[in-house]
């Protein structure tokens, strides 16, 4: 996950799908239910705290590490628990045979279901042994935290689904829904590693599902108290595109300055994009998002989340001077990176600028285009995508029968904490399977305090007691979607 990430509002896109067409295979707990799972949930820590280890300390960066390397070695837990070759599938992109990916398959009982697929990225950003307090690639305990590269973003979600397959398997639970794991390279890499597009373009059929779970957002803690604030759930995710602006002229002596001057048309070009604001909009999600984190939020904020979310003009032009807030009331578009001349005594001849815009979904990259060369209106400054817009869909439905689920199992584990739906303002490898039709939602069960969990940072750490209680609430969570004994 890239790590701008904020865990904001939803989407309720307009892929609308039949209210039923996943049946809830499974109603709320009674205490004494809740006990049983919980009790059942918990058990074999050790052997979970031993995969994560492993799989941690298997190096998956894209310089000198191997996904392959990591596949494999989960592959031997998921052999060792019984699963069959057949229903064992190591993908490796033509490119690239470190790269690896796995795909393993639970089948269920009733074949009309659609399957459940459990997704997580295994490859890790990079990370530097002379800057980090420990060792990035060894996991260390330290007063109650986990720390390593990946220990957060994604191994931890990536470990608690293959250990969630193992137990399934050795349990002998029979799903109504057949469960798919697929464990992808290249989440952080997509440009060098297509992980996840790979498969969606090459083996569509094998992670076919109803739906799919997938990192994006997790349990919020607060920072000073540890209290549980609340449980996150992603449904779609603002879309993620570059554009170029570029102007190129004569050039010419230094000595002798013309009026028409590639980096000053440039740099006029990009006060223009700096005014551009484009239009507020909510959603069902994004609407409701606002008026119950408004409630949490309390005092000014709050009472502007919540303004907003009823449509208060002055509200909002308030929290859009808040960053987070203001990165999902609208698209936005930011300069980010600069380049021109050849030489100090030489009128330029090229400046280039990267403008990244997170667009909000219901808006073509083509659109976003359009408004940026309107806004600039300058026939001298060239705008072009930078790279080809991928396929782009509405955010997946946040339906009852998916959220349902959520609510029950978070009432039953933290009681009184409330979920919070929420539409990333960063992008995962959700948006290939969503605009492919499998539409994936962001829930881990993990709480955390976003600000120290440092993901793509210097010691990235996760705390273990939540770490076991999203490994809890994932492997409940699956159970109770796919149904079974
Ligand atoms: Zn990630």
């Amino acid at each position: 996950m890239p790590s701008r990430h904020f865990l904001a509002a939803t989407v309720l896109g307009a892929m609308a799908v039949s209210a039923g067409a996943f049946p809830v295979l499974a109603k709320a707990p009674s205490k004494a239910e809740n006990a049983k799972a919980h009790a059942e949930a918990t058990q074999g820590e050790p052997a979970f705290k031993a995969l994560y280890k492993e799989l941690i300390e298997i190096n998956t960066t894209l310089s000198v590490g191997s996904c392959t390397k990591a596949a494999e070695a989960m592959k031997a837990h998921l052999v060792a628990a019984g699963y069959p070759e057949s229903d064992l599938h190591i993908i490796l992109s033509p490119e690239r045979k470190q790269d690896g990916n796995i795909i393993a398959v639970l089948p269920g009982a009733d074949p009309s279901l659609k399957a459940l697929l459990l997704l997580a990225h295994i490859d890790v950003v990079e990370a530097d042994r002379a800057d980090w307090v420990r060792d990035p690639f060894k996991l260390t305990e330290d007063g109650g935290y986990y720390y390593g590269r990946g220990t957060a973003d994604d191994k931890a979600m990536a470990a608690i689904f293959t250990d969630s397959m193992v137990r399934f398997k050795k349990s002998g639970y029979r799903p109504k829904r057949t469960i798919k794991l697929a464990l992808t390279c290249g989440e952080e890499s997509a440009d060098t590693t297509p992980g996840a597009s790979y498969i969606v373009d090459n083996y569509r059929s094998l992670i076919d599902a109803a739906f799919a779970l997938n990192e994006g957002a997790g349990g919020q803690l607060d920072p000073a108290t540890g209290k549980y604030i609340f449980n996150g759930v992603q449904a779609g995710e603002k879309v993620y595109q570059d554009y170029t602006l570029e102007v190129t002229n004569p050039g010419g002596h230094s000595s002798r300055p013309m009026p028409n001057n590639a980096i000053y048309h440039l740099a006029a070009g990009l006060l223009k994009v700096q005014q551009l604001d484009f239009p507020v909009e909510f959603n069902d999600a994004t609407r409701g998002f606002f008026a119950r984190m408004g409630k949490l939020q309390g005092g000014a904020m709050g009472a502007d989340m919540i303004a907003a979310s009823k449509g208060d003009k002055a509200a909002i032009e308030r929290l859009k001077k808040d960053p987070g807030a203001n990165s999902v009331l609208h698209t936005n578009c930011v300069a980010t990176q600069l380049a021109a001349g050849h030489a100090p005594n030489a009128l330029p001849q090229r400046a280039t600028a990267n403008v990244n815009c997170r667009i909000f979904p219901g808006h073509s990259q083509d659109e976003i285009l359009k408004t940026i060369q309107d806004a600039i209106n300058d026939p001298e400054v060239k705008v072009t995508l930078r790279d080809p817009a991928e396929k782009v869909s509405p955010p997946p439905p946040l339906t009852p029968e998916i959220l349902g689920p959520i609510e029950t199992l978070t009432e039953a584990m933290w009681p009184g904490v409330p979920v919070i739906p929420a539409m990333a303002a960063g992008a995962t490898d959700g948006r290939f399977l969503t605009a492919a039709g499998i539409p994936t939602y962001g829930v881990s069960g993990i709480f955390a305090d976003p600000a120290t969990t440092n993901m793509h940072g210097l010691n990235e750490r996760v705390k273990v007691t939540s770490l076991l209680e999203g490994r809890e609430f994932l492997y409940r969570l699956a159970k109770m979607y796919a149904g079974g004994k």
